[in-house]
């Protein structure tokens, strides 16, 4: 990195210069209502840039354009070689620009710099890479037919491919959508979430500079409700691929149902089970993973390990030593490269996490945090939190918080664990740990969980599917089988 220290940082952000256009059809364009709305820096609380505020005739717009950039086939019929060079030069460009990006991240949302700069953006880049190295290794099919018969299974590009992402990792969810999406032909429409739409727009900026035909990603900011909305009930649209709540996720099942029964791919919520069994060996580095699973990214992070399911011989031992991580983790500005904790994105947020904790006071002991921390420019920093003895049934045990929220829940056995993992409507990630092979593998089938990580908390890699099951959502990212969410399959049965 260019710049180490927080003035560093500081002067970086100084430097930029935001114009906040949507990007219609290769263009930076205003909304058509010539609308803008605040960006807001929830480490200062300041208003530091304004963006487009996009509405359902922007969304025609690009929906048009995007249809016509898939049926004039500058890209879906473009030959593998060709969009894979554009993919990998797309990946380059980000990891290029990671002090820019990183630097936009952190002062849309609050991630601390170190984190931006070193963590997301890479990740992001080397998703576009595989993604794009993809695109001339994936065959079709023959089917074993008999004499006479030739059988072909093809995959085709679903069309048009909405991209409806979150905050928490903006740059790495976006394109975690868009890699796969655009690798398999398909024009894209980003909706960033509104809190982030400076880093939607650079994204968009840099697949054209990379070479992606004008309308084969479009980005529009706005509002959930603006433009999210009416891009799923849009007839244009051919497949909405959703990263957010399943709040939303639920909506936008009905907006196809109610529409042209679009693809819906979700990436929900979670409420990740940590089940540490007595046997798990080395109680300090268990503590140590169980705290970074708990509060990385403030806790805002859809996969968060939440509950702390531990075998109760062992659980006041790694409570404590829990607690004394939390403790040591530093809140502060996310532009100092030293900060493990930055602020919750807004206010609304923050506002959420403290009623979990206030609503789990009489229910739980609270072991460290619990209060909006000091010393520092805004109130939207939360210390990390631990609770023990939670009853599982708790609201601050079953619904997804999204902040640096950790509830303790000690068990007798191994079917008790697997319950209690089990308990909720969600089934993202759970993490194990013991030392007994058999245990770790029987204990693993047994979880109802997208990703299961043993002896390690939220394994998540360009490598390996990732999604959920139940309200957890339907959809994969990551790997080959994420092709599968923006792709349909055709058989050709020809006679000879
Ligand atoms: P959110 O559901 O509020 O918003 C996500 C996106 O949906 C935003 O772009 C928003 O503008 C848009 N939106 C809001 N209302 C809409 C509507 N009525 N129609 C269409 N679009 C609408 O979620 P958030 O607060 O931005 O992000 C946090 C949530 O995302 C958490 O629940 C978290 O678990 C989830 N998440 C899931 C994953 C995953 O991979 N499973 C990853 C990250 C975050």
């Amino acid at each position: 990195m260019t710049n180490s220290t927080k003035q560093d940082w500081e002067r970086a952000a100084d430097s930029l210069s935001f114009n906040g256009q949507a990007l219609i059809d290769g263009v930076a364009v205003e909304a058509l209502s010539g609308e803008r709305f605040d960006c807001f820096n929830p480490a200062t609380g300041r208003t530091f840039a304004t963006a487009a505020s996009c509405a359902s005739a922007d969304v025609d717009a690009a929906v048009a354009s995007a249809r016509a950039t898939f049926e004039g086939g500058a890209w879906s019929q473009a030959s593998p070689t060709e969009r894979k060079a554009v993919l990998r030069r797309f990946g380059e460009f980000l990891q290029e620009r990671a002090e820019e990006l990183g630097l936009l991240i952190s002062l849309e949302m609050g991630k601390p710099i170190r984190d931006a700069v070193g963590i997301e953006v890479p990740l992001a880049a080397s998703v576009l890479e595989w993604q794009g190295e993809a695109i001339d290794k994936v065959y079709g099919e023959v089917a074993p037919t008999g004499p006479g018969d030739l059988a072909l299974v093809t995959r085709e590009a679903l069309g048009v491919v909405a991209a409806i992402v979150p905050w928490n990792f903006p740059v790495n969810l976006a394109i975690s959508r868009i890699a796969p999406a655009l690798a398999a032909g398909n024009s894209v429409i980003l909706k960033p979430a509104e809190q982030t739409p400076l880093t939607g727009v650079r994204i968009g900026e840099l697949g054209l500079e990379a070479g992606l035909p004008p309308g084969v990603l479009n980005v529009l900011t706005g509002a959930g409700e603006r433009v999210g909305k009416p891009l799923a009930l849009h007839p244009g649209v051919d497949c909405v691929a959703f990263t957010g709540s399943t709040t939303v996720g639920r909506l936008l099942l009905g907006y196809a149902s109610e529409s042209n029964m679009k693809e819906v791919r979700l990436e929900c919520g979670g409420k990740s089970a940590n089940v540490v069994f007595a046997d798990s060996g080395d109680l300090e580095k268990v503590a140590q993973h169980a705290a970074l699973g708990a509060f990385w990214n403030q806790g805002e992070v859809c996969s968060a390990n939440s509950r702390l399911l531990v075998e109760r011989s062992v659980a006041d031992e790694l409570v404590e030593l829990v607690g004394e991580r939390a403790r040591a983790m530093r809140i502060g500005d996310p532009l100092d490269p030293t900060t493990d904790l930055g602020p919750l994105v807004d206010a609304a947020q923050a506002e959420k996490v403290m009623g979990y904790v206030d609503g789990a006071r009489p229910l739980a002991r609270l072991v460290t945090g619990g209060r909006r921390a000091e010393g520092v420019e805004s109130d939207l920093f939360v210390e990390p939190t631990v609770f023990d003895r939670v009853p599982s049934d708790a609201a601050v045990a079953q619904e997804e918080i999204f902040g640096p929220v950790l509830s303790v829940i000690p068990f007798d056995d191994e079917d008790e664990a697997v319950r209690v993992a089990n308990g909720t409507p969600y089934g993202l990630g759970a993490s194990l740990w013991t030392q007994d092979i058999s245990r770790a593998l029987r204990v693993s089938r047994q979880l109802r969980a997208g990703t299961v990580s043993v002896n390690t908390v939220d394994a998540y890699s360009v490598l390996t599917p990732f999604g959920g099951v139940g309200r957890s959502g339907n959809s994969r990212d990551q790997s080959l089988h994420a092709l599968d969410d923006y792709s349909w399959l055709k058989t050709t049965w020809i006679k000879y």
